[in-house]
């Protein structure tokens, strides 16, 4: 892989180096759990754990830390947030799994055996997404950063779903085209073409302009989740499709294409959208502390990666052996993905 900043994707200018844990989290958790790389020929601390950056673009978005911060410090303080810290939050979290995928993509150029065509810049705020909130029954003591899913084949070959744990709490990132956009009501895309270079195109459809569940497909959420979701529809703001009463009455930004905050707690409550003066916290009821309980986490993670990988993203390349083909490969993929959970938890 050849030297590429971080944010922008472009060669350095004015090198920079840009931590993938920012270190205001680090200081945050007091210690880590474990070093981030931990395998017999390499080990990384998360202090040193570092991509390169332009000192321009590390700038830009310096602002933005200072904000996820104070959201985060909030969230973990147990104190109630409101929809734009919500979106600033899920903004971090994809900053994140997308530095850490780059940052893999880096460090490991025989696994990642492709040059990665999108960097922070081209990634952030840009598809729908949703981050799964749960809770840990633990000392307050006990404090720490552990990161779950990156070695997954399917986070390999697409940064869509991974989890953070940060003292108590576990998030699972989750983002990737039409992942709630449907099911919100809003716009989607259908019958993606694959045209010159690798690049997708598709046909826009209206939305329903209600909600129904479950909101992402074959994600059944548990009772002691809090669930966040939020539409995303920039790419295509200017289309008729999304010039409806529906669309701009629930979303945040919606001259930029930025839908909604939607809510959820546990599996039997409604799906809310919080306006303007709402608040709500982050407060999901804890599971007790035990390695059992960390092992289903982390199980619930990768279950998410399989559905996101098997959502029905119609291929439609006009060749209908290719279409059969393009599904097969997402289907391989979901099941390597569920051997190697099940080598990972020992059958567990
Ligand atoms: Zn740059």
């Amino acid at each position: 892989m050849r030297k590429m900043c971080v944010f922008c994707g472009h060669r350095p200018v004015d090198k920079n180096k840009e931590h993938v844990i920012p270190q205001w989290l680090i200081r945050e958790t007091g210690r880590t759990k474990s070093p981030i790389i931990d395998s017999p020929d390499k080990k990384i601390g998360f202090m040193a754990f570092t991509m390169p950056a332009c000192t321009a673009c590390n700038e830009r978005y310096s602002k933005f830390e200072s904000a996820a911060q104070l959201v985060m410090q909030k969230v973990l303080g147990g104190v109630s947030v409101n929809a734009t810290e919500i979106n600033t939050l899920l903004d971090w979290f994809d900053k994140v799994r997308v530095g850490l995928w780059l940052a893999g993509a880096y460090l490991n150029p025989e696994k990642y055996d492709f040059q990665p065509k999108i960097s922070i810049d081209t990634r952030v705020g840009k598809l729908d997404r949703a981050l799964i909130v749960e809770k840990i029954d633990m000392p307050a003591t006990d404090k720490g950063i552990l990161i779950e899913g990156l070695d997954s084949p399917i986070f390999v070959y697409s940064p869509s779903v991974f989890q953070m744990l940060i003292n108590n709490y576990s998030f699972t990132s989750a983002s990737c085209e039409n992942l709630v956009s449907n099911k919100l009501g809003f716009p989607i895309i259908t019958d993606v073409t694959l045209v010159s270079g690798g690049r997708t195109s598709g046909k826009l459809q209206a939305g329903r302009e209600k909600v129904t569940h479950p909101v992402i497909k074959d994600f059944a959420p548990s009772d002691n989740q809090i669930i966040l979701y939020q539409p995303i529809f920039s790419q295509f703001k200017n289309n008729p499709v999304c010039k409806t009463k529906y669309v701009q009455k629930y979303s945040l930004d919606y001259d930029a294409g930025v839908g909604g905050i939607f809510y959820q707690r546990g599996a039997n409550s409604p799906v809310v959208y919080m306006s303007g003066d709402d608040k709500i916290r982050l407060n999901p009821r804890p599971y007790p502390d035990d390695d059992q309980e960390l092992d289903k986490i982390h199980k619930r993670m990768y279950n998410l990666q399989i559905s996101v990988n098997n959502m029905p993203m119609r291929f439609c390349t006009g060749d209908a052996v290719v279409d059969a083909q393009l599904a097969f490969l997402r289907k391989c993929k979901s099941d390597v993905v569920a051997d190697y959970v099940k080598n990972k938890f020992n059958g567990r």
